[in-house]
């Protein structure tokens, strides 16, 4: 079981996701538990204000410090000691390995940025692992915190109805997963390669493994 605390200004972002399909059954399953706490409940401010305008001017709104610090210190009082997860575009790239290697945890701190990102100081006053779903910039860190959530979710045994799903897919080895097909056997004129319908599994192992190597080189090279 895998427990994520997520720190937010818009924990409303997140019920639909976590309500559908893989995620709510992992949920339902209790393989995993996803809390969402919302900064505002430890804003400084009596209007439950988490924001204010970067010192030196330029555009947009900083989270401040004291709400993160705030949450951070209230979590660590429930006992919380666990993967502490910052969402930024300037990151470190998440990608499978990482989903992998958060799998083996038991608890996961998510952090989301919202407007113009952080005061600096939670950066730096906090211990974080700075972490970047990709080269784009988000209005949020709520979706960022989904794919993390879903990416790490699905590798738990059990998450997916066939266990051998994560092993025969992209990035679970040196390539990308090979084309697959399912009914009706002919389309609109594209067909079903005669090898997948043949029962021969040597052979079908042996086109998907070169189809799969094809594609990788292919996408790879660009
Ligand atoms: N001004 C910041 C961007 C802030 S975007 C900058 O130029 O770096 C607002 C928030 O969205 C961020 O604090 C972060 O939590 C989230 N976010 C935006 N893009 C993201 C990405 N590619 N990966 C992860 N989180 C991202």
């Amino acid at each position: 079981m895998i427990t994520f605390d997520i720190l937010t200004l818009f924990p409303e972002m997140f019920p639909g996701v976590l309500g559908t399909s893989i995620l709510g059954l992992a949920r339902r399953r209790g393989l995993i538990d996803v809390r969402l706490h919302n900064l505002r409940d430890w804003s400084p401010d009596a209007h439950r204000k988490v924001d204010d305008r970067p010192f030196g001017g330029g555009p947009g709104m900083l989270i401040r410090p004291e709400p993160v610090f705030r949450a951070v210190e209230w979590l660590e009082s429930q006992g919380f000691a666990g993967r502490r997860l910052l969402t930024a575009p300037d990151g470190r790239a998440f990608d499978q390995a990482m989903a992998r290697e958060l799998a083996g945890e038991t608890r996961i701190l998510i952090l989301c940025g919202h407007y113009e990102g952080f005061d600096e100081r939670i950066r730096r006053g906090l211990k974080w692992e700075e972490v970047s779903i990709g080269g784009y910039v988000l209005s949020g860190g709520e979706p960022a915190a989904l794919v993390i959530v879903d990416a790490v979710t699905r590798l738990i045994p059990g998450a997916l109805g066939d266990p051998d799903s994560p092993k025969e897919e992209s990035f679970s080895g040196d390539t990308l997963e090979y084309p697959q097909y399912t009914r009706p056997r002919e389309f609109q004129g594209l067909v079903v390669p005669e090898v997948l319908l043949s029962g021969d599994h040597a052979a079908i192992r042996k086109w998907r493994e070169e189809e799969a190597r094809r594609k990788t080189e292919e996408r790879r090279a660009r």
